[in-house]
């Protein structure tokens, strides 16, 4: 059986090849850090991670880089208005990196949370400076750029398949002629390197070959991931909104400065909705998972509803569908509790399983494939094949909650228990009742009393 994914620059289902037999380089657009990242923007890496579990349970070696956009992400995706961290940065009265440092932290509590794995390699757009000072050059060396006021433009009009993946129409761009260019040459250049409006105002800012600024948002992603991944590799994956502004400028910048393919596959995730619009920080976002947690729901309960959706087609979020998701997730828990580990596979069930997942990764069709396992009576297997799935559902499926007993509920147990030695047999019965109006239970297990909720 083999790996098959859609490749938006094809536009195809393709069967995965890599370019080094049994290694995959993979790249994945991480965060602006400048704000807490929303339940939308982690289902984009929510997808990212399910890839990199398949990618896995196929066997491959898999080297995920991330970057961490502390720098050059303007308020607009375009080249205008203000530094999102720099704006940040102002209203909070932190500096930028410490505004930096602390989204990050917080992201990465996030992964945890959701039992997302971290990348291999982390890389901060401020720490890659030289790199993209020297991807510009080489633009520059090229013919690529051009200098206006504000900043070094990247030239669209000089490379012949400019847009390709988006497939924009060169006539199409050209009706746009009314829109003000400013110094700008045609309406897709950007800026590849800014220049600070007065030196000294910026919090981030450093010196280059064509004056004091800062490198432009599209740059960092060519830079870093030819960086950790050479100037060809396998998988790029971000969400859909990426497709026709930033994915398209790092093909342009990356494929003119080297002549060679950039990417060889590129995955894009759909958007969480709410109410029919796409969530979004610049709208105020939705919850953050911190938020779904203060209202009663789990982490792996939001991974739960991320997966019961494909991640190309959009998926609309409520707290009525998260509900949901919590009831089934929590049902699917308790009936893998009861199940034995009889140390066998289920052949049968396990193959359909990996049909789906390889399947373009189609996580719905997989959940589909593992309720009919746990609801089958006659199969046999289960334990050891829930195992083997939930390597990529990522749901912790057979791992026992720890429940965490408030101090009030171990104390109540601790007296039944002297009650117990004392052989107080109606004070203890009375401390049980008492434990269990509270919500838990108590049994009577040979290395003490083990408490759980009712
Ligand atoms: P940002 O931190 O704004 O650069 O976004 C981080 C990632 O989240 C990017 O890959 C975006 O494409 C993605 N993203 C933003 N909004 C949504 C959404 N509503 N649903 C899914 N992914 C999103
Ligand atoms: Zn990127």
């Amino acid at each position: 059986m083999a790996l098959k994914i859609y490749n938006t620059l094809t536009r195809k289902k393709e069967v995965f090849k890599p370019i080094v037999k049994g290694k995959v380089g993979m790249y994945t657009c991480g965060p602006t850090v400048y704000w807490y990242q929303h339940i939308g923007n982690l289902r984009s890496y929510i997808f990212a991670d399910i890839l990199r579990k398949v990618l896995l349970y196929n066997n491959y070696k898999v080297k995920q880089v991330m970057n961490v956009t502390d720098v050059g992400h303007l308020t607009s995706d375009a080249d205008e208005g203000e530094d999102k961290m720099e704006k940040a940065a102002k209203k909070e009265g932190k500096n930028a990196q410490e505004i930096a440092n602390y989204y990050l932290k917080l992201f990465r509590e996030d992964f945890k949370k959701l039992n997302i794995s971290e990348p291999d390699v982390w890389c901060k757009a401020t720490e890659h400076i030289k790199e993209q000072i020297e991807l510009i050059k080489k633009l520059e060396k090229k013919g690529f750029t051009y200098k206006t006021k504000d900043g070094i433009y990247f030239d669209t009009s000089k490379l012949k398949d400019y847009g390709k993946l988006a497939r924009l129409k060169k006539e199409g761009l050209q009706a746009g002629k009314r829109i003000d260019l400013g110094e700008k040459k045609n309406i897709t250049d950007f800026a590849l390197w800014k220049f600070s409006e007065k030196p000294g105002v910026r919090q981030q800012e450093w010196n280059s070959p064509w004056g004091v600024g800062f490198p432009g948002w599209h740059i960092e992603c060519s830079a870093m991931s030819m960086k950790y991944l050479g100037e060809n590799f396998d998988i790029h994956t971000g969400g859909e909104d990426h497709i026709s502004v930033h994915h398209t400028n790092e093909i342009a910048q990356s494929e003119a400065a080297t002549g060679k393919k950039f990417v060889n596959y590129w995955l894009h995730g759909a958007f969480l909705m709410f109410k029919g619009e796409k969530v979004s920080k610049s709208k105020g976002g939705l919850y953050t998972i911190s938020e779904l947690e203060e209202k009663g729901f789990e982490p792996l309960e939001y991974r739960y509803f991320v997966l019961t959706a494909h991640y190309g087609k959009p998926l609309n979020f409520s707290l009525g569908n998260l509900e949901a998701s919590k009831n089934a997730y929590q049902r699917l828990k308790n009936i893998i509790s009861e199940i034995k580990d009889d140390k066998k596979i289920n052949k049968d069930y396990l193959e359909q399983f990996e049909e789906a997942i390889d399947n373009n990764l189609d996580m719905p069709n997989a959940l589909q494939v593992l309720w009919k396992l746990v609801r089958d009576e006659k199969a046999s297997g289960k334990y050891q094949t829930i195992k083997e799935m939930d390597k990529v559902f990522g749901l912790k499926l057979l791992e026992k909650e720890e429940i965490s007993v408030p101090d009030e509920i171990k104390k109540l147990v601790a007296e039944r228990e002297k009650a117990r030695k004392n052989k107080e047999w109606k004070l203890a019965d009375e401390l049980r009742e008492k434990i269990n109006r509270k919500g838990y239970s108590v049994d009577d297990a040979d290395e003490g009393a083990r408490v759980g909720k009712v």
